[in-house]
C-alpha cells in the first residue's frame, strides 16, 4: 500500500492478532500489518474501514456504548443497562471515554460548520394571523464544574440551544384532533456566546428558517442572552419573549419565602401569582407585587427574593406581554419545549454530586443534545451522512 506519511511503498509486513468487543461477545480475527521503511509509520487499513475503534470495540458496540452512557443517569449506569440489554461486558470507564469520544467527535463536526443529514424545509406551523413561525431558544444552564485540584472551575457556561417547530397552540387547534409532534434540533455545550452564535444560526438554516414569516426568540433575562438573539436573529420583527419558566421559577421562590414552612400555602399563592403574570402581563403583575400588602417585618429571605424578583420583572418587562402572545397564537416557553430544553442536559448534568471536568461535560452535552433533537439526528450522523459546510449568510 501507499504510505500516507510519505507516499512510499509501505510493505505487508505480517497478519497480526486483535480481540475486538463486539455484539456477540469477544472476537479474534487477524488483519494485516503494512510497514513503511522509510518513515517508519505502521498502520492496518482494515481497522481504519471497518471503524474499530481505539478502545477494541467494534461500530456497533461503540453506538450501542454511547447511547447508554448518554442515556442513563451515569455512565455505571451505563455499563449495567449495557450488559443487561446486549451482554456486552464494559467498564464504567471505558463507556465513560466511548461516550466522551463521541462527544468531541460530534463537536469536531460542528466547530467544522458540518451538520448531521440532508438541508430540510420544517412545514412551520401558523400562529393566529396565519404566519408561519420558526422558533429559537437559548438557555444558560447550571453544570457544577470540577477544575484543577478540586476546585470550582471557572469555565465556560454550558448552554443548551435550540430550533424548534411547535404544534400550534391549544387553542388554535381543530378540536379531537391530534396536534403534530415537535420537531427540534438541539445544541448543547460549554460555549461562549459568540462561539454559540454561528452554530445555532447554521442549525436554523439547515431546517429552513429562512422559508418562515416570523421569528420567535425564547430566552432568560440577563447574561447578554437578549443581545444574543437579536445579533443573531435579527429580523426588524424579531419577536422576543422571555421563556415563561424563568419568571414563573422567580414567583414559586418569592412565594415559598413569604411562606416559609407552609408549602401548600406557597404553592397556592405561587400559582395565583402565575395565573396573573400569564393573563395580565409583567408589568401588572410587578405593580401588584409593588403594591402586596407584605408583612411589616420581613425576613432576611423574603427580603432578597422580593428585590431579586422586582429587578427581574422591571428589567424584561417588555418581553412578558403574555396575553398578547397568547393572543397571537404564540408559545411562550411552558410546557413541551421548555421541558425538553430542560432534559437535554439538566437531568443528566444536574444530578445530585456530579461534578464534572470540562471537556468531559462539554462532550457529554454534545452527544445529550444530538440524541434529544428530532428523529433522525442520531441515525444520520451514525451513517456518517454529513452535510459538508455551505456559505452561512449572517444575518445583517
Ligand atoms: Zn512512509
Amino acid at each position: 500500500m501507499i504510505c500516507p506519511q510519505c507516499d512510499r511503498c509501505a510493505g505487508y509486513h505480517d497478519d497480526v492478532p486483535r480481540t475486538l468487543v463486539s455484539l456477540f461477545g469477544p472476537l479474534g480475527y487477524q488483519r494485516a500489518y503494512y510497514y513503511c521503511r522509510r518513515c517508519g509509520h505502521g498502520r492496518y487499513p482494515f481497522d481504519e474501514q471497518a471503524g474499530i475503534t481505539p478502545r477494541n470495540l467494534t461500530p456497533a458496540v461503540e453506538q450501542l456504548a454511547t447511547l447508554a452512557g448518554g442515556v442513563c443517569d451515569s455512565f455505571e449506569r451505563g455499563a449495567d443497562l449495557l450488559a443487561d440489554m446486549a451482554a456486552v461486558r464494559l467498564s464504567e470507564s471505558t463507556v465513560e471515554r466511548t461516550t466522551e469520544d463521541v462527544g468531541r467527535r460530534i463537536a469536531a463536526h460542528l466547530d467544522r460548520g458540518e451538520l448531521f443529514g440532508p438541508p430540510v424545509v420544517w412545514a412551520w406551523n401558523r400562529d393566529a394571523k396565519g404566519r408561519r413561525v420558526a422558533y429559537v431558544t437559548v438557555d444558560a444552564t447550571g453544570t457544577r464544574q470540577q477544575g484543577p485540584g478540586g476546585r470550582a472551575a471557572e469555565g465556560r457556561m454550558a448552554y443548551v440551544a435550540g430550533v424548534y417547530n411547535p404544534p400550534p397552540v391549544e387553542w388554535l387547534r381543530q378540536p379531537g384532533q391530534a396536534p403534530p409532534p415537535l420537531q427540534a434540533r438541539y445544541l448543547s455545550g460549554l460555549y461562549a456566546l459568540e462561539e454559540l452564535g454561528p452554530l445555532l444560526r447554521r442549525l436554523a438554516a439547515q431546517v429552513g428558517m429562512e422559508h418562515a414569516d416570523l421569528w420567535i426568540a425564547l430566552t432568560d433575562g440577563g447574561s447578554g442572552l437578549e443581545g444574543f438573539a437579536r445579533q443573531n436573529f435579527n429580523r426588524p420583527d424579531l419577536v422576543l419573549i422571555l421563556d415563561f419558566y424563568h419568571p414563573a421559577s422567580y414567583l414559586e421562590a418569592l412565594a415559598k419565602a413569604l411562606h416559609p414552612g407552609d408549602a401548600e400555602q406557597a404553592k397556592a399563592q405561587a400559582e395565583a401569582w402565575c395565573r396573573l403574570l400569564k393573563e395580565e402581563g409583567g408589568a401588572l403583575t410587578l405593580a401588584v407585587l409593588r403594591a402586596w400588602d407584605w408583612p411589616a417585618r420581613k425576613s432576611k429571605a423574603l427580603r432578597e427574593q422580593l428585590q431579586k424578583t422586582e429587578e427581574y420583572f422591571a428589567n424584561n418587562a417588555h418581553r412578558m406581554e403574555y396575553p398578547e402572545y397568547w393572543a397571537e397564537g404564540w408559545h411562550i416557553g411552558s410546557g413541551v419545549v421548555e421541558s425538553a430544553c430542560k432534559t437535554v442536559v439538566g437531568q443528566r448534568l444536574k444530578g445530585a454530586g456530579k461534578r464534572w471536568g470540562e471537556a468531559g461535560a462539554h462532550a457529554l452535552c454534545h452527544v445529550r443534545a444530538l440524541y434529544r433533537s428530532e428523529k433522525g439526528q442520531w441515525q444520520a450522523f451514525w451513517k456518517r451522512q454529513v452535510t459538508k459546510r455551505t456559505g452561512v449568510q449572517q444575518i445583517k
